[in-house]
């Protein structure tokens, strides 16, 4: 790295980074390009060797060609999945942690970095009020991953392990998995990697009655039936914060229905997490005490940029002892393993994870942490949460609309009521435009305005368009006009359907 140049062409991207941000809200949310847009403006190969000014060159492609081609996730309008926030800090947290491009796959690989992943992963879980024993502080620990799919695989990994170690290897097609039906597919996904039978994935059916919850009596059920069949239960993914809903599963009462049989629960809060800095919302991880493992994402409402998601264990050696290698000599620094030794051991950290290398994410998350305080966190988290209420009263003001399932954190779910197409003066018939073809049509004409971004669900057979507010730009007014677009298109789609 020429430090001369990086400053010249480190000035050049930030101008570039912060000209971006000043017009952001400009730019049509979703890009209206049709697949193949790009690599036909591109060449077919890389240059061979590199073009006068090749940054400017290349920021101006960005510029021309890549940035009418991207979905804007960081518009105040984008309302879709659940928000990546950024914010000053994060950004510059990724920017500090490449620059320093360090790997601390070992504390003795870089000690300052292990160690500020190990002092920074307990301050945001005492900033998240979960319990003590999920910290190091009270015999757990956290680290930092880049996403939940991770977290869930190295958590059913060292819970598999620790079962098969009890049980016997050959028994590894006994085991079984619980969620629900709601649950993120990356669960499955995780089980199926982990070598978990298909047929042993139990996905517990959920109802729009119990807000899409989990039930305790429905999973005691399952691990009966299944233990009655000589199966081995083995890990419960329990979600505060369901993607389709935002539903909250009774972590206590789920615990409670499989306790004092081994089953590792784990908590999915890859979302929702983040809304336990505010006491207001600790109630959604009321029973975590008993879990073996939590993680959530700091990228997706902690204002930390993408990627870090945060996963804490119970018991560090189930995960190391799973994950662990030990016969990595190279890796080996002799006066650090001394040091380590007689200091009573040190985390290392490519021992909690799939993968040997790993980045510096401590630095960004740290930075976000002391530049907005638990405070400011809580700040944003409640100001989203205002404006979501906000959103589901005008929802609920118009007639033709339902809020279907309880907004929960700062999601609204909400659709056109079957009933709206036969509002006015000319009735269709049911079977004309059915409600979730209309709602799915009134979801494509919002979205296609380029003035909001939203996205859907199907829940209990149920087409719902889904606004979820939680980006850093976003103001009172984006969302009155997001919900000013959405009764517009709802005026055409109903009239388009009657004709
Ligand atoms: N779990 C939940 C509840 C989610 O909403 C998501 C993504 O939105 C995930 C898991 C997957 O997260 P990741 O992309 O970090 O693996």
């Amino acid at each position: 790295l020429d430090a001369g140049e990086f400053r010249r062409q480190g000035r050049l991207v930030v101008d570039f980074i912060a000209d971006y941000y000043e017009r952001i809200d400009e730019y049509p949310v979703r890009p209206a390009v049709a697949p193949g847009f790009l690599s036909r403006q591109l060449p077919e190969a890389a240059p061979a060797r590199p073009e006068p000014d090749p940054l400017a060159a290349a920021l101006r492609d960005v510029r021309d060609l890549i940035l009418p081609g991207v979905t804007h996730w960081q518009s105040p309008r984008h309302f879709a999945h659940f928000a990546a926030t950024a914010s000053n800090a994060g950004a510059l947290g990724e920017a500090l942690a490449a620059g320093l491009n360090i790997n601390p796959f070992t504390w003795a690989a870089s000690p300052a970095a292990t160690e500020l992943e190990v002092v920074v992963t307990d301050w945001l879980g005492k900033a998240l009020h979960l319990p003590e024993n999920l910290l190091f502080s009270g015999g757990g620990g956290g680290t930092l991953l880049g996403t939940s799919c991770e977290a869930m695989l190295c958590a059913i990994v060292a819970a598999r392990d620790r079962k098969l170690a009890e049980i016997g290897e050959e028994r590894i097609s006994d085991l079984v998995v619980y969620c629900s039906d709601q649950t993120h597919f990356s669960f499955l996904k995780a089980a199926r990697i982990a070598g978990i039978r298909r047929g042993n994935c139990r996905e517990i059916p959920t109802s729009m009655k119990s807000g899409f919850a989990l039930s305790p009596k429905a999973l005691r059920a399952a691990v009966r039936a299944d233990e009655a069949a000589g199966r081995v239960p083995l890990f419960l993914c329990a979600t505060v914060g369901t993607t389709p809903t935002a539903a909250v599963d009774p972590l206590g009462e789920l615990c409670a229905a499989v306790s004092g049989r081994g089953v590792w629960v784990h908590v999915d809060a890859a979302y929702a997490g983040a809304a336990c800095v505010c006491p207001e919302f600790h109630h959604a991880i009321a029973g975590a005490e008993a879990v073996d493992s939590f993680s959530t994402n700091p990228h997706k409402w902690l204002l930390a940029n993408m990627d870090c998601c945060a996963l804490w264990v119970r018991r560090p050696e189930a995960l190391t002892a799973a994950l662990g290698t030990n016969h990595d000599v190279i890796l080996k620094d002799p006066a650090a393993s001394a040091a380590a030794q007689q200091d009573g051991g040190v985390v290392d950290y490519k021992d909690w994870q799939v993968a040997l290398s790993r980045r510096f994410r401590a630095l960004k998350l740290w930075l976000v942490l002391r530049c907005h305080g638990v405070e400011g966190l809580r700040g944003v988290v409640r100001a989203h949460v205002r404006m979501a209420a906000a959103f589901e009263a005008m929802v609920r003001d118009d007639a033709r609309f339902e809020v279907p399932v309880p907004r929960q954190f700062a999601l609204v779910c909400f659709r056109l009521r079957p009933a709206a197409a036969a509002v006015g003066e000319k009735h269709v018939r049911g079977d004309e435009v059915e409600p979730n073809e209309l709602n799915r049509r009134l979801l494509e004409a919002v979205n296609a305005t380029g003035r909001a971004y939203m996205s859907s669900a199907v829940v209990g057979g149920v087409y719902v368009l889904r606004c979820a507010i939680g980006n850093s730009l976003t103001e009172e007014r984006h969302v009155r006009e997001a919900w000013s677009v959405v009764q517009e298109q709802a005026t055409v789609v109903l009239a388009t359907a009657r004709t």
